[in-house]
């Protein structure tokens, strides 16, 4: 594994290498994947394309994109052959694999992940390079409250970060409030690895149920990922401050090349995208599949080329993120790509014409804190999505009571906002306290953002 290329604290600096390193690992892995799964050299054959036809990396836009469906697809028919449960297209040996991760299947069937030692040594060395980003040391002890079974972000992540260097206590995300304060206080962590709606629910049910403040655990940060509030800056404030004041860290993963891949540092200047040796990142127009400049303020979707995955690599990967490249070197002395995560495209409404992202509604939301509303709040689908006629209401939970004329007063306000900046008619519905459940989640214990009403 070439790890030179990345220095810790600089990030990519030889920009030629990197290329040259990239091109290189690109064109072999299309010849492997060309030559080793039926799956994709019928998809290749199919639009006329053969490895040998990649010179540039540019070249790669005459190569088929894949998707989730494409992917979902691939496994029913694999599975039903009594193949393999990860499709038709995985690449490598099905004795290789090391181990299995799926998805939590609410929009279906879960999809399956496989991946063989190799997979895993990789997003260990993207860990490794997230490790002074967070302030992390050799050692440190870590809480991993994530699902573990079966969730990526589980049991794979908890091995990769102990083969980082960390020491892991994998509490898993089940345990309860109580067995986690007696485990906290037993192992004396520096780190938490959770969603954020976890992390604010866990120092809830801690100072309410059990009169704990959670800052006595002395935790000095927490690692956020699976759902979009860790990028969100009021959401990753208030987690902050339940904590006892710890640094908050949003960790992204790429699809089916990295569980890890990028994390924001202590200048919040977007998710530095550390794995470009090892996954080919490009933007597209998510509506012609058209590839967009990675410059400085293009928005599109992200696509990932996996370079070194060896199971069931991406290839052309439509990530479903719809992202916001930052270019230029960050004031923490890196050079790497850097992003901000505008929303998922599978969430995206169309409001009249409009993309309206919940992620964004959220980030507007979180803003009135001081208000009197929480972070919790929900969209209200009334036809299937994406298209849905304005008003789009969203329900917005109060932080304590307040006079009808006050609520209808920050309702209107929020509506006005909420108009105004992202350009679609919104209707805020102000709920009592504890009526919009804190923690409402789907079998990864991601926080559930539509309420379906048609
Ligand atoms: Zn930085």
């Amino acid at each position: 594994m070439n790890t030179n290329i990345y220095h810790m604290e600089q990030g990519f600096t030889d920009r030629k290498a990197l290329e040259e390193l990239k091109i290189g690992k690109l064109k072999k892995q299309i010849q492997r994947v060309y030559d080793n799964s039926p799956f994709h050299k019928e998809r290749f054959d199919l639009v006329g394309f053969r490895p040998e036809m990649l010179k540039r990396a540019e070249d790669l836009k005459d190569v088929p994109f894949f998707d989730k469906t494409q992917e979902r697809a691939s496994q029913a028919e694999s599975q039903e052959k009594g193949y393999t449960a990860l499709g038709m297209h995985i690449v490598c040996d099905p004795r290789d694999v090391q181990r299995i991760s799926s998805t939590s299947g609410t929009t279906g069937n879960p999809t399956f992940t496989g991946y063989t030692q190799k997979d895993s040594e990789v997003t260990a060395e993207i860990m490794r390079r997230a490790m002074p980003i967070m302030n992390a040391k050799p050692g440190d002890i870590v809480m991993h409250a994530f699902v573990l079974s079966m969730w990526i972000a589980g049991v794979p992540v908890a091995d990769i970060m102990q083969m980082a260097g960390l020491c892991v206590v994998p509490i898993g995300g089940t345990s309860g409030a109580e067995r986690f304060a007696v485990t906290a206080r037993s192992v004396m962590p520096k780190q938490l690895n959770c969603t954020p709606s976890y992390a604010v629910w866990m120092a809830k049910e801690l100072q309410n149920k059990y009169g704990i403040d959670p800052a006595e655990f002395g935790f000095e940060r927490v690692l956020l990922a699976g759902e979009p509030g860790g990028s969100i800056p009021e959401v990753r404030e208030e987690i902050s401050k339940l904590w006892g004041g710890v640094k908050i860290y949003d960790g992204i993963g790429a699809m089916h090349s990295s569980f890890f891949s990028s994390f924001n540092c202590d200048h919040n200047t977007g998710l530095h995208f550390l794995a470009e040796d090892f996954i080919h990142l490009e933007l597209i127009d998510p509506a012609t599949g058209e590839i967009l400049p990675l410059e400085d303020g293009v928005s599109g979707e992200g696509v990932y080329t996996a370079l070194d995955k060896e199971c069931a690599p991406a290839i052309r990967f439509r990530s479903g993120d719809r992202f916001v490249l930052r270019r230029g070197q960050c004031a923490c002395g890196r050079d790497t790509l850097r992003y901000h995560v505008e929303g998922r495209t599978d969430d995206m409404l169309l409001v009249r014409g409009v993309n309206v992202f919940p992620a964004a509604i959220k980030a507007i939301v979180s803003r009135f804190g001081d208000h009197g509303v929480t972070n919790n709040m929900r969209v209200v689908l009334t036809s299937k999505p994406p298209v849905q006629e304005p008003p789009l209401e969203v329900r917005v939970e109060l932080a304590a009571d307040l006079p009808e004329e006050a609520t209808k007063e920050l309702a209107a306000e929020m509506s006005a906002v909420i108009s105004k900046e992202l350009r679609f008619k919104c209707q805020i519905t102000l709920q009592a306290n504890g009526t919009l459940d804190a923690f409402q989640q789907d079998k990864n214990q991601k926080q559930q953002i539509f309420i379906k009403e048609y």
